[in-house]
């Protein structure tokens, strides 16, 4: 393992063994691996954890938005307002339900620029889907004031930042569907795939319920065309047990960031967050000058790095249909070549944020 990895799953599972062990082996006695009462609790636990009455647990996080598209009845000849600097599922999301991703500029912060989505706005647009990057919240207060205006749906990809808040509201409540994701890279995370749909409107609820399972009401009768897209009871088992440590898991992550911000080259700038912002850290991104340079001198020095995302998605040749190029995003497309996530996972210690800031002052000072 480098000195300094991106991610330590071997920590997270020893920490977690004695208590877990038994859970799952508890599985494995009942027979019950797809559906069952521990989905429904895990269900339970995440409404009352994310303050809505219904969640729906399901496959992946782009199942999540797949599924809450089509719930909202979105498809072919509508438009999707969504940032280019998400992961892929955002937008392929869109283009699976038929419909058209339009892309709207990010602001400092990384995330979608109200006024972008405003001025991206045609007759045909019936949603926005915000991206709260990093696990930091989007500017939602703005983003609903818009879908007010111009009736339109919000969809929250809300897969990088379970338990951020803005205005001590949690992401993924703000429009009528919530997007999350179990990924195992994810804040809170699964052995496989894994994800969920938060909403506040119980027919949204009920749609993708039956979507999920082949539209079938009951064993045998089948009321609209479906996918399968069950959790499995295992992963229910692990991110019902996961849930209750989520927020010591996000304390360590905020105690990591503030310790690489106090600590941290002023070469390397952490964006700041909108007022009442509560941030949880899935990535700490920093944006820095020579950035490739930069990552290949740390990965040197046994320190992991990443970046999300190196290529724009209106960038990537998939998405040369819609007729975007270069300069189309000119705010994304300079962070794409500055941005540099940092380890920041919750078995970090200081000593290492130490280190990781010294060699990062290292290598401008050379
Ligand atoms: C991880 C992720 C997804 C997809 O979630 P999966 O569970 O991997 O399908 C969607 N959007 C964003 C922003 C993500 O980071």
């Amino acid at each position: 393992m480098p000195k300094v990895p991106f991610v330590n799953f071997p920590a997270q599972f020893e920490e977690e063994r004695a208590e877990l062990i038994p859970l799952l082996e508890e599985v494995f006695r009942r027979g019950d691996f797809v559906g069952g009462a521990a989905v429904e609790a895990l269900e339970q636990d995440l409404a009352e954890y994310l303050g809505v009455p219904y969640v729906v647990a399901l496959n992946s996080g782009t199942d999540a938005l797949i599924l809450g598209l089509k719930a909202l009845e979105i498809g072919p000849g509508d438009e999707v307002i969504t940032p280019p600097n998400s992961f892929v599922a955002s937008a392929a999301a869109i283009v699976a339900v038929g419909a058209k991703p339009v892309f709207a500029d990010v602001q400092a912060d990384q995330n979608i620029d109200p006024a972008a989505v405003a001025a991206a706005i045609t007759p045909n647009t019936r949603a926005i889907m915000p991206v709260h990057i990093a696990g930091r919240p989007a500017d939602m207060m703005a983003i609903l004031a818009l879908a007010e205006r111009y009736n339109l749906a919000v969809i929250e990809d809300a897969a990088q930042s379970i338990g951020t808040r803005l205005n001590g509201r949690m992401t993924g409540t703000f429009g009528q569907v919530g997007c999350f994701s179990g990924h195992p890279l994810k804040n809170l995370n699964a052995a496989g795939d894994a994800g969920f749909l938060a909403t506040t409107d119980a027919a949204i609820a009920r749609q993708v319920r039956l979507l999920r399972n082949h539209g079938m009401v009951d064993r045998n009768t089948v009321v609209t065309w479906g996918t399968v897209s069950r959790l499995d009871t295992l992963q229910a088992v692990l991110l019902q047990f996961r849930l209750k440590r989520l927020d010591g898991v996000i304390a360590r992550r905020r105690a990591n960031a503030a310790h690489y911000a106090a600590q941290l080259d002023s070469r390397a700038v952490i964006p700041v967050g909108l007022p009442g912002a509560f941030e949880t850290f899935h990535l700490l991104v920093v944006q820095v000058d020579r950035r490739d340079e930069l990552q290949t001198y740390l990965q040197d020095e046994g320190i992991q790095t990443a970046i999300h995302y190196p290529v724009p998605i209106h960038l990537q040749p998939v998405a040369a249909e819609y007729g975007y190029r270069l300069g189309s995003f000119p705010i994304c497309e300079q962070q794409a070549n500055r941005i540099l996530s940092l380890p920041i996972h919750h078995f970090l210690t200081k000593s290492q944020i130490d280190w990781v800031s010294d060699r990062i002052s290292t290598f401008y000072d050379r």
